[in-house]
């Protein structure tokens, strides 16, 4: 009779599924591909057991209990689903909508239905978590839509949000003409005593990190300068930990992710100006950081760059030389491209511009699943390793011998459930 109404409700579950086809798996499952990257090292001749959600065993003898699913993934590599480190669920390209229409004159329902699409589309590119660094003037949608997707009611990924995200008074676009008060992308913050209830707005209703704007553009002539003073990011960070949550910093500006370092966040996202010396100093202060490569590749071309056929503008030029000296400092280095500036689904963007500015391949794929694990303090999924979360993807071939073939996904399975299959 259990079984009858398992078999019913999974019938049922079926006919509401996206075209893709999610199939729940159960029992064990043995995923036999040729090479498994397990977050640090690339292994021929692995193979992976998953059973209850969970990896049960790796490695090239595994002993696969009677009755068993067997997928075989020919050709292709199995990896640790891949984290996100820096996206916006609630922004969508903005050669499509330019930022301050899409905060001004996109209602929160439009914005959220969009945002259950975008969900969608980075499950199937094989992104099984995501941190969301800000709704961008949606609200607090992005915990709802969390939640949603952790009872099931949509696929995505495992989203970690941030709510408004938190903005010096003054700083922060949607900006127009003086007389009027326009709405904002973030919440607006100014003090010690400011910013430590904006903090906790944000921890009571329920954001997983608090992301604070510790520099933007609103120097006398729109170029990027310090906002928050590195008492009240410090303050930010006192009252995050205290409620058991880390704090990212939004830094494009030298001086600014100094003072962010100081005050002690675990990300800063962007980098820009970043000298070798405060890269220095993020990493003995064990900052991770975020160098948003695509954000800067797509927002040069939707100015009309044309890659590949104009020469490098400087913000591309500048972007390289940064992430050289982020390297050579030793920085843990954070797999986040800014998804949202250009396409959900097309993540990976940022892993192949990071391979081809000069970072290791088998670095970058460390730090697009491990890696980003470790920074975000996620012990339970980032490797294939028992005991840990079946948070799965395959791709067609090497990627660490082309980092292109991160598009090519053939195979997703999120907490044990196959998603995706060849
Ligand atoms: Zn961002």
């Amino acid at each position: 009779m259990r079984r009858a109404l398992a078999a019913l409700v999974l019938a049922l579950a079926s006919s509401l599924l996206p075209p893709t086809g999610v199939v729940a798996q159960q029992g064990a499952v043995v995923l036999r591909p040729d090479r498994v990257f397990d977050g640090d090292a690339m292994h021929e001749g692995w193979a992976v057991l998953v059973q209850d959600g969970k990896i049960a065993a790796a490695g090239p003898s595994v002993r696969v209990p009677s009755g068993a699913k067997e997928i075989r993934l020919t050709g292709m590599t199995l990896l640790p689903g891949i984290i996100e480190g820096h996206g916006h669920e609630f922004l969508h390209p903005y050669d499509e909508t330019p930022w301050n229409d899409q905060v001004l004159f996109e209602s929160l329902g439009e914005r959220v239905a969009r945002a259950t699409v975008h969900v969608r589309k980075e499950l199937m590119a094989g992104i099984t978590t995501e941190r969301d660094l800000g709704t961008e003037g949606a609200g607090f949608a992005d915990v709802g839509l969390r939640d949603a997707i952790n009872k099931g009611i949509i696929p995505g990924p495992r989203l970690l949000v941030a709510g408004r995200a938190i903005v010096a008074l003054g700083s922060y676009g949607v900006k127009g003409a003086p007389e009027w008060d326009l709405p904002k992308g973030g919440m607006e913050a100014s003090g010690l005593d400011g910013v430590e209830e904006a903090t906790r707005v944000h921890i009571g209703h329920g954001v997983d990190w608090v992301k604070v704007y510790a520099d933007y553009r609103w120097g006398p002539h729109g170029q990027a300068r310090p906002t928050f003073t590195e008492e009240e990011i410090a303050r930010i960070v006192e009252v995050s930990a205290s409620s058991g949550r880390y704090v990212s910093a939004h830094a494009s500006t030298d001086e600014g992710m100094r003072r962010a370092t100081l005050a002690g966040v675990r990300t800063i996202e962007h980098g820009d100006g970043g000298t070798a010396e405060t890269f220095k100093l993020m990493a003995d202060h064990h900052v991770g950081f975020c160098p948003t490569l695509a954000a800067t590749d797509a927002t040069a071309q939707y100015a009309g760059w044309k890659k590949g056929t104009d020469p490098e503008p400087r913000s591309v030029q500048n972007k390289r030389k940064m992430f050289q000296l982020a390297l050579q400092s030793g920085v843990a280095m954070c797999m986040g491209g800014d998804v949202g500036v250009f396409s959900h689904g097309d993540n990976v963007r940022e892993a192949v511009l990071m391979a081809e500015y000069g970072m290791d391949p088998v670095a970058v794929l460390h730090a697009a699943t491990a890696g980003n694990a470790d920074i975000f303090d996620l012990p339970d999924r980032g490797r294939v390793e028992a005991g840990l979360l079946a948070d799965l993807m395959a791709v067609k071939g090497d990627p660490s011998t082309d980092m292109k073939l991160l598009y090519d996904v053939t195979f997703v399975m999120k907490g044990g459930e196959v998603v995706r299959q060849p």
